[in-house]
């Protein structure tokens, strides 16, 4: 039977892969967006009579949808790093009343909800790599606060469900991706570095560049999503790429990738609990879902130039 899932925030990056990738998969998909760092290019390019249905809807207020669903995913938030000061209280309330709403929507229906967590929820992380056991050194009132403890809280909340309503939940602990359709200007640090590299500016290294992530290409998550999805996974996935780099030798890749001779220059770090190593452990996903990223950085990097030559 066809499957018809409600995708919360899916005109942004992920939101656009995952939904491109449900739609070819035969699944009915309703998008639900704000729009607020989501593009009406990507809702006009999803959207397909038979297949894709966009409605414009701030989460943090109730909805209702009509027919069946069968799977809810929450990727409604903000998430870059800028966003954190531009629009804090607004990232609270879409992790809180966004993710209730969210879940009472899957409740009503039946449905399995699928919550996108992050990385972030470590925090400033003291255990390496990190594993799903690990709970975290989150700084409660620093700058990434908003972030982090809103999207504690949505793990919290979602656990609530499960047990109280045995609601099926899934948790994806996504780490660093990155790919075509992230926003040329939203501040994360691989759309920066190959917007300058294109524009001949030289790469800005907070706080010197030596931190490290690992970064994932879109359709590896998108893949890790799908799987998870379909999974009785009941305990959070770390999701994402166990290739670990420093934010330098991200900057010299692109640099290279590019042909660019702009350079790299040292800038203050934005915020001043900005993680300094970032690595998943990512054995429960290989165990329980079989899954394991495929696209190495220098090819998935080549695959992003295209898009953001266009806003250059
Ligand atoms: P994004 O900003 O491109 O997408 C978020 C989407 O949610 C946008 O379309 C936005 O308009 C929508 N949205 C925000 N507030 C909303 C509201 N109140 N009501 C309805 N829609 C709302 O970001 P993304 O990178 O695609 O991230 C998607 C999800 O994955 C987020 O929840 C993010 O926290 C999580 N995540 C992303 C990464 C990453 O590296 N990209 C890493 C970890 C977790
Ligand atoms: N960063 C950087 N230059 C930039 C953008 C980001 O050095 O132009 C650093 C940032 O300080 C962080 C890392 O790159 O240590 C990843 O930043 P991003 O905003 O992509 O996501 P984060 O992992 O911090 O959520």
């Amino acid at each position: 039977m066809r499957q018809r899932v409600v995708i919360a925030g899916g005109a942004g990056f992920i939101g656009y892969h995952l939904s491109t990738r449900l739609s070819h998969e035969g699944w009915s998909v309703v998008i639900v967006d704000n729009f607020a760092t989501g593009t009406h290019r990507n809702a006009a390019e999803l959207e397909q009579p038979d297949t894709c249905r966009v409605v414009t809807h701030d989460v943090c207020d109730p909805l209702t949808v009509e027919g069946p669903v069968d799977y809810v995913v929450n990727l409604a938030c903000p998430a870059s790093p800028v966003d954190f000061s531009r629009v804090p209280v607004e990232i609270m309330r879409v992790c809180s009343e966004g993710t209730l709403n969210l879940l009472e929507l899957a409740l009503h229906k039946g449905a399995t909800f699928l919550q996108a967590s992050t990385s972030e929820v470590y925090g400033d992380p003291e255990v390496h790599p990190q594993e799903e056991s690990y709970t975290g050194n989150v700084n409660i009132n620093g700058p990434r606060s908003v972030y982090d403890e809103g999207k504690r809280y949505a793990e919290a909340l979602c656990t609530a469900y499960a047990r109280k309503y045995r609601l099926p939940v899934r948790i994806a602990r996504i780490f660093n991706t990155y790919g075509p359709r992230m926003r040329a200007d939203d501040g994360r640090v691989v759309s920066n570095f190959i917007v300058r590299a294109l524009q001949g500016q030289p790469l800005e290294l907070y706080g010197g560049g030596q931190q490290t992530r690992s970064f994932c290409y879109v359709s590896d998550l998108v893949d890790g999503l799908f799987r998870l999805l379909q999974s009785d996974a009941d305990s959070p996935v770390n999701l994402g790429n166990p290739a670990e780099y420093t934010i330098a030798e991200l900057a010299d890749a692109v640099l290279k990738l590019t042909g660019s001779d702009a350079g790299t220059e040292d800038k203050p770090l934005l915020h001043r609990d900005d993680p300094k190593r970032r690595c998943p452990n990512i054995e429960r996903a290989k165990t329980l879902l079989g899954w394991e990223p495929r696209v190495v950085l220098e090819d998935g990097l080549e695959q992003c130039v295209p898009w953001f030559r266009e806003f250059v």
